[in-house]
C-alpha cells in the first residue's frame, strides 16, 4: 500500500488526490441514485428511453441540472423547469458516496483494498437506499459483497494478511446469530444475507465490531424513529387490520374457503408506506379448504391503511374466525448495518484493539 500522505508525495499532490477522489465519489453517487430508483422497478439503468427527467414535469434534464451535489444547491432544491421540490435524497446519496470514497483513500492509500472499499461503499449505499424505500435488501448487493469476500479470501492466501479460513469462519459465525434474530422477527432475511456476505469479506475478527456498531446504531436510530410516530398509530393499525381481516375472512368463507377445523394458519407480511405485502406463497395449502384470495386481503389493507408505515403484520386464523392480529414496528436495519460494515472494513483492527484496551 502507498499512503497518499507519504512524505515522498508533495502536499499539493495529496490535496489534488483527495479532491479527485471526492469528485469521483460524487459522480458514482449520482449513478447510484439511478440504480436505487430503477432496480426495484426492473427498469434498465441506462438507455436513451431513460434519460434522466424531472419526476414532476417529465422535462429531460440537461447536464447542467445533473452536476452532483452542486446542481441541487444552485437550483435551490427546485426543478429549473417547473419549480417542483427536488428530494434531498439525491445530494445525500452523492455526498455519502463522496465522503466514503475520500475516507477510504485517506485510510487505505493506493492499494487493492481501496478498490474493494469503493465497490463495497457503492453496494452498501444501494442496499441502504433500497432498504429505506422498500424495506428489503436486494439479493444483488449481498452477492456483490460476497464476490468481494471471495476476492479478499484469495488475496489472503497470497499475502497472508489474515489466515484465509478466517474469512469463511466470519461468514458462518455471523450468519448463525443473525438467522436466529431473523427467526424472532428482529431482522429480515436480507439483513442475514448482507451480514454473511460482509463476514466473508471482513473475516471473523472484524465482522464482530461491524455487527456491534450496526446493532447499537440500529437500536438508537430505531428508538428515535419511534418518537416520530404519532401516539396511538400502532393501536389504530391493529384495530383496523383486525376489522379488515375479519371482513375478508367472512368473504372467503362465503366462497367456501376456510381453515380446516383442526388447523391454525398464520399469515405474515409487512405494511410499508401504506402498502401491504402479505405473500400468496406464505399460505399452507394443507391448512385450507380452497385457496384464499391473498391479493384481495392486501388490496383491502392498502385501501384502509394508507397512513400506516413500517409495520410487520401477522394474522392467525382458525376455522371459526381471525383469532389474533399483531402489528409490530419494524426498524429498517440495512443503513445501520452498512455503516457498521464499512467502519469495520476501514478501521476494524483499530476498533478491536481500542475495545480490548478498555477491558
Ligand atoms: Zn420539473
Amino acid at each position: 500500500m502507498l499512503s497518499i500522505f507519504d512524505e515522498r508525495f508533495p502536499m499539493f499532490y495529496t490535496v489534488i488526490f483527495i479532491v479527485m477522489t471526492f469528485v469521483l465519489g460524487a459522480v458514482i453517487g449520482s449513478f447510484l441514485n439511478v440504480v436505487i430508483i430503477r432496480t426495484p422497478r426492473h427498469e434498465p439503468i441506462s438507455g436513451t428511453h431513460n434519460r434522466s427527467h424531472c419526476m414532476s414535469c417529465g422535462h429531460t434534464l440537461s447536464p447542467l441540472d445533473l452536476v452532483p451535489i452542486f446542481s441541487y444547491i444552485f437550483l435551490g432544491g427546485k426543478c429549473r423547469y417547473c419549480k417542483a421540490h427536488i428530494s434531498p435524497r439525491y445530494w445525500i446519496v452523492e455526498l455519502t458516496a463522496a465522503l466514503a470514497f475520500t475516507l477510504s483513500v485517506c485510510t487505505l492509500g493506493l492499494s487493492i483494498s481501496l478498490v474493494i472499499a469503493f465497490v463495497l461503499a457503492a453496494a452498501l449505499i444501494v442496499a441502504s437506499g433500497i432498504d429505506i424505500d422498500r424495506m428489503e435488501i436486494p439479493y444483488g448487493c449481498s452477492i456483490v459483497i460476497a464476490g468481494l469476500g471471495v476476492i479478499a479470501t484469495i488475496i489472503s492466501v497470497f499475502t497472508g494478511d489474515m489466515p484465509w479460513y478466517d474469512h469463511l469462519i466470519g461468514a458462518a459465525a455471523i450468519a448463525v446469530p443473525f438467522a436466529l434474530l431473523a427467526m424472532f422477527g428482529a431482522m429480515g432475511g436480507g439483513d442475514v444475507q448482507l451480514m454473511a456476505a460482509a463476514g466473508l469479506l471482513l473475516g471473523w475478527k472484524n465482522i464482530i465490531p461491524a455487527a456491534a456498531i450496526g446493532i447499537v446504531l440500529g437500536a438508537i436510530g430505531g428508538s428515535l424513529e419511534l418518537l416520530t410516530v404519532p401516539k396511538g398509530t400502532k393501536k389504530l393499525a391493529k384495530e383496523k387490520s383486525l376489522e379488515i381481516a375479519e371482513k375478508w375472512y367472512e368473504m372467503q368463507k362465503e366462497n367456501d374457503v376456510y381453515v380446516l377445523t383442526d388447523k391454525t394458519e398464520a399469515l405474515y407480511g409487512s405494511i410499508f408506506k401504506g402498502k401491504s405485502d402479505i405473500a400468496p406463497d406464505c399460505i399452507d395449502p394443507k391448512c385450507w379448504n380452497g385457496t384464499p384470495d391473498i391479493a384481495k386481503l392486501n388490496e383491502m389493507l392498502n385501501a384502509e391503511l394508507s397512513e400506516v408505515s413500517k409495520f410487520g403484520i401477522s394474522l392467525v386464523l382458525t376455522n371459526e374466525k381471525v383469532t389474533k392480529v399483531t402489528c409490530k414496528r419494524q426498524v429498517v436495519f440495512g443503513p445501520y448495518l452498512s455503516v457498521g460494515i464499512f467502519a469495520a472494513y476501514l478501521f476494524g483492527s483499530t476498533i478491536v484493539s481500542w475495545y480490548m484496551g478498555l477491558l
